[in-house]
């Protein structure tokens, strides 16, 4: 039979952005509340200091609701009614910069400095952080809520669930919070793999491994437009990735028949491109085919090219017809690439999918569970990539926690 360890007001499941920030919330809202995180690895914050390649790219400039998919309905009254994040993390006496792009950082370039600035303000307030703590069960009895991980139990008047979701398994995420939630009536929308790779067929990029290329990328289901992006692709082994990618991964696997198509010079019409190839034609008549569009793609993608429009690399570029220049022209504007799977979890940043926004209220309390709240990723809230989703887990929480804090009268009043 599982001990008791301890009697807490406010218990918070996951010390991650958004429950460190459930905690800030809670305790900003009430003083004189006793506040407990229960993290289940040996330290909190473990994928804060992973964000942003180690700077932590923790918000953006251009906060819209065009950059979001979910179910959750009030995701932009969230946002914007919690603190802004600039304004956050100055009263944490963390000063924050953008780039030219609106992405924000620390000015420190460190997520050290983000996580160091929380756990500070924690410490500070005499939040207990409750670390190797992995919660295997939540009952709710006599109004308290009896949360365990198997050989011992806390006791709290309302919990805040910030146990993230499936993304990134080696940083306390695999999703078996959802599950439990899952198995007390919560409904699922699927989780899949977001911000991450896309799988292709070997074959489709033989030759192509470290190739980085600029490119307007479309997202095609079938031969129905689903989505376009503008960035940097990189092509891997057997799968494609960089920003504009991973923007587009959530597509998959709702469209099974996802085909990515890239246009390798967005800035010319197909005919430019080709009165442009025909002009090349007469400078390079004497060299080999090999060489016909060397002059303006890395030699590996110029390669891949001519070989994936079956004009043989030992002719000389005089010889190449008209037929195929018209062929190549084409390859170039849209060369395209069936996606075959979703990444592995391991490789992806956040989860697309989670817990319904119809299980939880416009304070983020679960409707099943009076006193239980959810915050961060591991609600159906995902982001692109940004800073987004790091906005999404500060202000999720930020909400939740300022919500438990208050005295239930409280909320029926400003629910009515
Ligand atoms: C490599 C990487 C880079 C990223 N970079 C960026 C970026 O630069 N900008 C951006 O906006 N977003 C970024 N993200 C996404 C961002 O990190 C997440 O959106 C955010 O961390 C989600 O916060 P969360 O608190 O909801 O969940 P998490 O941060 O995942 O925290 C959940 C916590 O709960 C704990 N937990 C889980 N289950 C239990 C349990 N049963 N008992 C106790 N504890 C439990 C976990 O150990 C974990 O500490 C990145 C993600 C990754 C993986």
């Amino acid at each position: 039979m599982p001990k008791f360890k301890l009697n807490t007001d406010i218990l918070i499941i996951g010390g991650g952005a958004s429950g460190i920030c459930a905690a800030i919330g809670a305790k900003r809202e009430n003083g004189n509340l006793n506040i407990t995180i229960a993290e289940r690895l040996p330290r909190i914050g473990k994928k804060i200091l992973s964000t942003g390649n180690g700077r932590c790219n923790l918000g953006n400039v251009n906060i819209a609701s065009e950059f979001y998919h979910g179910s959750v309905e009030n995701v932009m009254q969230i946002i914007s009614d919690t603190q802004d994040t600039v304004g956050f993390f100055e009263s944490l006496g963390v000063l924050c910069t953008h780039d030219s792009e609106g992405r924000m950082y620390p000015y420190s370039n460190s997520a050290n400095t983000v996580l160091n600035a929380m756990r500070m303000f924690l410490n500070q307030e005499e939040i207990t952080e409750l670390c190797d703590f992995d919660v295997c069960s939540i009952e709710k009895a006599s109004g308290k809520f009896k949360v365990s991980n198997g050989e011992e139990y806390i006791v709290a008047e309302k919990i805040i669930i910030a146990a993230g979701g499936y993304a990134a398994p080696s940083m306390g995420t695999d999703g078996s919070m959802m599950k439990l939630l899952c198995g007390m009536g919560h409904k699922i929308i699927t989780p899949t793999a977001a911000i991450a790779p896309l799988c292709v067929n070997p074959n489709d990029v033989k030759g192509l491994k470290g190739v980085r290329v600029k490119a307007a990328v479309s997202a095609f289901s079938g031969v129905s437009f689903l989505a376009k992006e503008i960035g940097e692709v990189q092509f891997n082994e057997n799968n494609i990735s960089g920003i504009c990618i991973f923007n587009l991964a959530y597509l998959y696997p709702e469209y099974k028949n996802l085909v990515i198509s890239l246009d390798l010079m967005p800035e010319l019409t197909i005919n430019e491109l080709e009165k442009l190839l025909l002009k090349i034609k007469k400078i390079r008549l004497q060299f080999q085919s090999e060489e016909f569009v060397s002059g303006i793609f890395n030699r590996n993608l110029s390669s891949f090219l001519i070989k994936k429009c079956h004009i043989d690399k030992t002719c000389r570029i005089s010889e190449i017809s008209d037929d195929k220049i018209h062929t190549l022209a084409k390859n170039i504007k849209r060369l395209e690439f069936k996606i075959t799977a979703s990444s592995l979890w391991k490789n992806a940043q956040i989860t697309h999918g989670g817990i319904c926004g119809e299980c939880v209220d416009l304070n983020l309390q679960s409707k099943f569970f009076k006193g239980m709240y959810l915050c961060g990723e591991i609600l159906d809230v995902d982001g692109i990539c940004g800073g987004y989703n790091l906005t999404w887990a500060w202000s999720s929480g930020l909400w939740a926690g300022k919500n438990a804090a208050k005295k239930s009268e409280d909320i029926y009043a400003e629910n009515k």
